[in-house]
C-alpha cells in the first residue's frame, strides 16, 4: 500500500513541471485527506417551482484542511484531476452521496441526490462497473441518484458518451448536464443525448432579469426541455426577482443561495421539515 502511494508520489512530481508551489503543496496533502477523513459533503437544496417543495439535492465535496481550514473545490478539484487522485475521491464521493441516499430512503424521504462526475472519472472505462457496485453496496435506489457531468466532456467523443449514459439510464440512473450554456458545444449533439436534465450555469441567471441575449437563451433552452421532457434546473438563484423571470421562461427547478445554501444534512432536514408546513 504504502509502496502503492510512493509510486504514484514520484509519477505525478514528475508530471508536474508547470505546476506551482502551491497546487505541489496542496496535492501532498491531498494524498493523505481521504484517510486523514478531512473530506465531507455538504448538500444544497433543489426547489421544484410547479410543486414549491425541494425535490432534489446536489451532493458538493469539501476539504478541511488542518492547517488551512476550508479549501474551496475550485482549488483543489483540479489538483485532483491533474494527479489522478480523482478516481479514489471520486469514489469515496459516489459511495457518502450513496450512503446518505439510502439513510434519506429509509427514514421515508424521496430526495434525488446530484453526484458531480469530473472529465476524467467520467472517461474512465470502469466508472459504470463502480457507480452499480458502490449504489449495490450502500443500498441506495438508483432512480434517486443523478450523475452531473458537463457537456464539454460528454461531447468529446460522442457516441462513446451516449453508450456509457444508455447504461446508466437502462440502470434507472438519472443524467443531468451541468454548468450548461458555457461550453462550446452544439446543441444538435445534446439533443442526442439520452438525459434528464439541464442545469443552466448561474452566469446565465445572474444576467436573465437585464440582458436579453441571456433571457432568449434561457428560453429557447427550457422551450427544448419541455419538448424533450426534461428537468431544467437554474443554478445560483439569489434573488425572489430572478426566479420570478426564471419561472416566467418556464425553469422546472431552482438551486442557490435563495432556497438554501450547501448544508449538513441536519441542517438540510430541517430544511425540508419548514418546506413541507402548510
Ligand atoms: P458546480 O457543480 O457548478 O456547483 C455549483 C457551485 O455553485 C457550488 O460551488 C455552489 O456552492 C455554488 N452555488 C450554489 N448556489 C449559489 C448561489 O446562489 N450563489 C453563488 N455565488 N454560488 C452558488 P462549490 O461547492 O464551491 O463547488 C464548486 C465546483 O467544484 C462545483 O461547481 C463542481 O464543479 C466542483 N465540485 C464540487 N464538489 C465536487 C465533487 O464531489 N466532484 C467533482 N468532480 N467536482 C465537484
Ligand atoms: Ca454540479
Ligand atoms: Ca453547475
Ligand atoms: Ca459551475
Amino acid at each position: 500500500r504504502n509502496q502503492g502511494r510512493g509510486l504514484a508520489f514520484a509519477t505525478s512530481d514528475q508530471q508536474s513541471g508547470s505546476r506551482s508551489s502551491e497546487a505541489l503543496a496542496l496535492e501532498r496533502d491531498l494524498h493523505r485527506a481521504l484517510d486523514n477523513e478531512e473530506f465531507f459533503l455538504v448538500y444544497q437544496p433543489q426547489m421544484d417551482l410547479r410543486q414549491g417543495q425541494i425535490v432534489g439535492v446536489e451532493a458538493l465535496l469539501r476539504w478541511h484542511h488542518p492547517e488551512r481550514g476550508l479549501v474551496s473545490p475550485i482549488q483543489f478539484i483540479p489538483v485532483l484531476e491533474d494527479t489522478g487522485l480523482i478516481t479514489r475521491v471520486g469514489d469515496w464521493v459516489i459511495a457518502e452521496a450513496c450512503r446518505q441516499s439510502a439513510q434519506w430512503s429509509a427514514q421515508g424521504l424521496i430526495l434525488r441526490v446530484g453526484i458531480n462526475l469530473s472529465p476524467r472519472q467520467f472517461l474512465e472505462p470502469t466508472l459504470f462497473d463502480r457507480v452499480m457496485l458502490l449504489i449495490a453496496e450502500t443500498g441506495a435506489n438508483p432512480n434517486e441518484i443523478e450523475l452531473e457531468i458537463t457537456e464539454s466532456l460528454a461531447m468529446q467523443e460522442p457516441a462513446t458518451a451516449i453508450a456509457l449514459l444508455q447504461r446508466f439510464r437502462a440502470a434507472d440512473i438519472q443524467i443531468a448536464i451541468d454548468d450548461f450554456g458555457i461550453g462550446h458545444s452544439s446543441l444538435e449533439y445534446l439533443l442526442k443525448f439520452p438525459i434528464d436534465a439541464i442545469k443552466i450555469d448561474r452566469a446565465f441567471v445572474i444576467n436573465v432579469t437585464n440582458a436579453l441575449a441571456d433571457r432568449a437563451i434561457v428560453r429557447a433552452v427550457t422551450a427544448i426541455g419541455q419538448t424533450l421532457g426534461l428537468n431544467i434546473i437554474a443554478e445560483g438563484v439569489e434573488t425572489l426577482r430572478q426566479c420570478d423571470f426564471l419561472e416566467a421562461l418556464g425553469v422546472t427547478e431552482i438551486q442557490g443561495y435563495l432556497i438554501g445554501k450547501p448544508m449538513p444534512p441536519r441542517d438540510l432536514i430541517m430544511l425540508l421539515q419548514t418546506f413541507s408546513r402548510p
